[in-house]
């Protein structure tokens, strides 16, 4: 029998099944709630113009950003690209940063690249 259901979040079990509003796992015994983590996923975050901020987008320092733990700035007008956005109040960007890697980007510090 072939399962409709997404793979369990916590261990990517495809065994999941249905209990009334919840999938659970049967084998690591999470249940969650589908539609509460299709609302967690829709996390909007804005730019240093508004404009909002998705994951895969292009974006570019608008202000010296020290990097914690060393004394490298990372300049105005670095490209970096969106690996993924967190919900939290800073450091919400997960970026890949040219010329630095990875790193945590507060949103109203960059702008959204074009093209
Ligand atoms: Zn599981």
């Amino acid at each position: 029998m072939m399962s409709t259901h997404p793979p369990c979040p916590q261990c990517d079990s495809l065994y999941v099944y249905h209990d009334q509003n919840q999938l659970l796992c049967p084998e690591c015994g999470y249940e969650w709630n589908p539609e509460e983590l299709l609302a967690q996923e829709s996390i909007i975050v804005s730019d240093a113009n508004g404009t909002a901020l998705a994951e895969g987008d292009k974006v570019t320092v608008v202000k010296d950003l020290k990097v914690k733990g060393s004394s490298m700035v990372i300049k105005v007008g670095t490209k970096a690209w969106i690996r993924r956005i967190l919900d939290k109040k800073d450091h919400e960007l997960d970026c890949k940063v040219d010329g630095v890697g990875e790193m945590m980007v507060t949103a109203r510090f960059v702008k959204k690249a074009c093209g």
